[in-house]
């Protein structure tokens, strides 16, 4: 996946941009405004045609409601030409937008462009973003913890080995995960974030001391175990579940993993991270 400034945008994408647009993204570039004030503002410039049925006659409208978009094919292509260039998802038959990736796609931008309201103030204090990273199936195998319990314990614990008393304790970090926890310490504000079984007490003593195992320094202090991840405020939260509230956190979602997009390995986190991370 690519990550896309304006400033990018506008030298490498112009030929899915009108004049005017160009010159409303110029202008957009020079406002600090803060983030979602210039998601939004972003997302309304380069992708108007979600709003062309607003401007619908009752022919148009009619159109629309048959499932046919009343806009001229010539617009139709170019419109659904940027939104592949972008890797946003085209118009319906019927000229909607299906889902919120032309939405995530500006949000992405502002974070690339860097020149937002909150990052700006930050750095005026000498502060750093905030990071959280989970631990099961993110920091740690979970399956190399299972891999040394006894069989009469996996059997025991069938469909809820998380509950295996000391399980947690066993685990081996996932590869590249404790230099990359370790590169993330020292560029941003970096926390641990789990959540330990209810059910097993074990597994709250297991998690810390494993923190102290592997990340003594980087981590020190730095663990916070809750089943609620929404109510932390931060900028970017790396989890392989969205369960938790991590669905609900205001920050970004890294989807660490198999079930993620765009971070299946440690390798592509910090790739994204590093260019967030330049400045
Ligand atoms: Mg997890």
């Amino acid at each position: 996946m690519e990550y896309l400034s304006l400033g990018k945008i506008l030298k490498e994408y112009r030929e899915h941009l009108t004049e005017h647009e160009q010159e409303e993204l110029q202008e957009l570039r020079k406002q600090p405004l803060a983030f979602q004030e210039q998601a939004t503002a972003l997302h309304r410039i380069l992708f108007k045609e979600e709003e062309d049925f607003m401007l619908d006659s009752s022919a148009d409208a009619k159109d629309r409601a048959r499932g046919i978009n009343p806009m001229s094919a010539e617009y139709i292509e170019r419109v659904n030409a940027k939104r592949a260039a972008f890797g946003v998802k085209p118009l319906s038959k019927a000229g909607y937008s299906t889902d919120a990736s032309s939405r995530l796609f500006s949000e992405e931008v502002v974070r690339q462009t860097k020149n937002y309201k909150e990052l700006l103030e930050l750095k005026r204090s000498g502060k750093k973003q905030v990071v959280y990273v989970d631990m099961d199936n993110t920091l740690v195998n979970f399956q190399s913890g299972i891999d040394q319990c006894s069989a009469e314990d996996q059997a025991q614990y069938r469909g809820e080995l998380d509950n295996i008393p000391g399980i947690f304790s066993l685990m081996q970090p996932n590869e590249g995960a404790i230099k990359a926890y370790t590169w993330l310490s020292e560029h941003f504000d970096t926390y641990i974030l789990s959540t330990a079984p209810w059910g097993n007490p074990s597994a709250w003593r297991d998690k810390l001391l494993w923190v102290k195992k592997y990340l003594p320094e980087a981590a020190y202090k730095r663990l916070i175990l809750s089943h609620h991840k929404n109510l932390l405020q931060g900028d970017f939260i790396i989890d392989d579940r969205d369960k938790r509230g991590v669905s609900e956190f205001q920050g970004k979602h890294l989807h660490f993993g198999p079930d993620g997009e765009d971070f299946k390995t440690w390798k592509e986190v910090m790739s994204y991270m590093k260019a967030i991370a330049k400045s």
